[in-house]
């Protein structure tokens, strides 16, 4: 049953369904994974979102190495920059740490407790996830929204959509928050359907955060509206954002600097930078920024 896992993780728009309150597409998967095990495995309380990787190494394939022998912790309410060239591995951590797939070597705790042990239905509840590509589902703006927490009221949805500055967008569009999306999303544009899915997320109002900033082509009006929604999800509670934008890397708690699966470097901005290694190598070479994913 590992493949079918495998391929579907591997693409984002499931990763997004499986979130927020919405493990579905997840649920006839771990349940037919979770009926094979002799005992079926406990649900994760996470409290204040404490998230240490010790010594943790994956591969996709036997025989190559995808990440190696990676460790961190993030503390409580940090909020965590991922950065490196592409390939370097952020998105596997992630997947990682939503328990897409398991770690061959190593540990990653959650407030202490082994993610190993725990249904994978209850660590992927209590995590919410805004991708570049935000899965919508082919149903209407409200509905998307409510996706995150199926028992919203209206009034729910609407707060969480002005929350994420969302609501003034949807209130223009003819049909409001009944407007009916499809999955070619030729009604709104690809910021506004990120902000949809960050209204989601708000809802669902999860313990930990996983951010992947856009780099693609989104109006700057826009774009200052997710950041500044991103940042007000963010308070608060334990955010991994696969970082693209300076401004967000030198804010972070912590910096998780990658390359080839290896985690080369790690620290605050100030901390980096005064260590003139990697990471201030990178910044402070116009080809790095391009290698860093900075822009
Ligand atoms: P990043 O997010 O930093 O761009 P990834 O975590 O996506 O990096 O990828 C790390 C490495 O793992 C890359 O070499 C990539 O080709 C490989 N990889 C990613 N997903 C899979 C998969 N499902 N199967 C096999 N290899 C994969």
């Amino acid at each position: 049953f590992t493949r079918p896992l495998n391929d579907l993780a591997n693409q984002y728009n499931v990763i997004l369904s499986a979130v927020a309150g919405a493990e579905r597409v997840f649920a006839i998967i771990d349940e037919a994974e979770e009926e094979d095990s002799t005992k079926k495995l406990p649900d994760l309380t996470i409290k204040r979102g404490e998230v240490t990787f010790q010594s943790v190494s994956f591969s996709y394939e036997a025989g190559v190495e995808t990440l190696k022998d990676i460790s961190f912790r993030a503390k409580a309410g940090d909020t965590v920059a991922l950065v490196g060239p592409t390939g370097a591995g952020k998105t596997t951590i992630i997947s990682l740490l939503a328990r897409f797939y398991d770690v061959n070597k190593g540990k990653i705790m959650i407030d202490h407790q082994d993610t190993a042990h725990y249904s994978r239905a209850s660590i992927r509840e209590q995590m919410g996830i805004v991708l570049q590509d935000s899965y919508l589902f082919d149903t209407t703006i409200k509905e998307n929204i409510r996706y995150g927490k199926l028992d919203a009221e209206d009034e729910e949805v609407i707060a969480a959509a002005k929350a994420a500055n969302a609501h003034s967008f949807i209130a223009q569009l003819p049909n409001g928050y009944d407007t009916i999306l499809d999955s070619n999303g030729k009604e709104i544009s690809h910021g506004q359907r990120q902000l949809i899915s960050i209204a989601r997320a708000v809802l669902a109002d999860p313990a930990i955060l996983i951010l992947d900033e856009a780099t693609s082509s989104i109006d700057t009006i826009t774009e200052i509206k997710i950041i500044d929604a991103f940042q007000r999800l963010m308070r608060k509670r334990t955010s991994f954002v696969i970082a693209h934008r300076l401004n967000t890397i030198r804010n972070a708690d912590l910096i998780l600097v990658f390359d080839t699966g290896k985690l080369i470097e790690h620290g605050t901005h100030h901390e980096l930078m005064k260590k003139k290694g990697y990471y201030y190598d990178l910044l402070t070479t116009r080809d790095g920024e391009g290698s860093l994913g900075a822009s």
